[in-house]
C-alpha cells in the first residue's frame, strides 16, 4: 500500500483555514484531520475527543515528558499539541493527514518530518482580515487587536512554508488546495 502524506495547514485566525480544511475533507478520499490536545477550556458546543482533547496542565506536561507530541506550542494564552502516535498510524494506513496548527508548530513539524508539506493560508490583505474578524462577531475588539498582532508575526514566517495560498475567493482557494494535496496523493499511487 502507498504511504500517506503529512500536510500542515497554518495561517492567521480569520484566514479561513477551518473552512478550507472542512471542504478538503468532504472532497478528498482518505483524508484525516488530527485532533489536537489543548489546555484551554472548551467553548460552547466543543466536545472532548472531537474538537480537541481538553487536558489539565499536568496531563499536558505528562505527554511532553513521554515525548508523546509531534509538536506543541503556546498560542494566545494556552498550550496546544499534536498527538504523535495517531498521526503516524494514519500515515501508515496511507491517509492524507492534515494538521491545522499555528506557525510555531508548523516549523517544528518541518524540522522533524522533512517530507511534510507546509501550506500557509493568507488573507487578501490585513484590512480584509480585520474586517472578517469583526464580521464574525465572536471576539471583543481587544481580542481582535491581539489576533491582528499575532497575524503580523505569522505573516512574516510564510516564506518558510512550501505553498502559500491566498484565500480571496473560497471556491478558487478550495480548488487550489485540493489540487496541491491530490498531486502528492497521486504521486504515491503511481510509485
Ligand atoms: P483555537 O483555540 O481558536 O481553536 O485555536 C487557536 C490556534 O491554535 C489556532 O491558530 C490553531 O491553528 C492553533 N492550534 C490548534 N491546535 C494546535 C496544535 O496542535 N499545535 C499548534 N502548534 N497549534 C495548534
Amino acid at each position: 500500500m502507498a504511504n500517506g502524506n503529512l500536510f500542515v495547514i497554518s495561517g492567521p485566525s480569520g484566514a479561513g483555514k477551518g473552512t478550507l480544511v472542512a471542504r478538503v475533507l468532504e472532497r478528498v478520499p482518505n483524508t484525516w484531520v488530527s485532533v489536537s490536545a489543548t489546555t484551554r477550556k472548551p467553548r460552547k458546543g466543543e466536545k472532548h475527543g472531537v474538537h480537541y482533547y481538553f487536558l489539565s496542565d499536568e496531563e499536558f506536561d505528562a505527554i511532553i515528558e513521554e515525548n508523546g507530541f509531534l509538536e506543541w506550542a503556546t498560542v494566545h494564552t494556552a498550550r496546544y499539541g499534536t498527538p504523535l502516535q495517531s498521526v503516524l498510524d494514519h500515515i501508515d494506513e496511507g491517509m492524507q493527514v492534515l494538521l491545522e496548527i499555528d506557525v510555531q508548530g508548523g516549523l517544528q513539524v518541518k524540522d522533524k518530518v522533512p517530507d511534510a508539506h507546509l501550506v500557509f493560508i493568507e488573507p487578501p490583505s490585513m484590512e480584509e482580515l480585520r474586517e472578517r474578524l469583526i464580521k464574525r462577531g465572536t471576539e471583543t475588539i481587544d481580542v481582535i487587536n491581539a489576533r491582528m498582532k499575532v497575524a503580523e508575526v505569522e505573516m512574516r514566517e510564510k516564506k518558510k512554508y512550501d505553498f502559500v495560498l491566498m484565500n480571496d475567493n473560497l471556491d478558487e482557494a478550495t480548488d487550489n488546495l485540493l489540487e496541491y494535496i491530490e498531486s502528492f496523493a497521486r504521486n504515491n499511487e503511481e510509485e
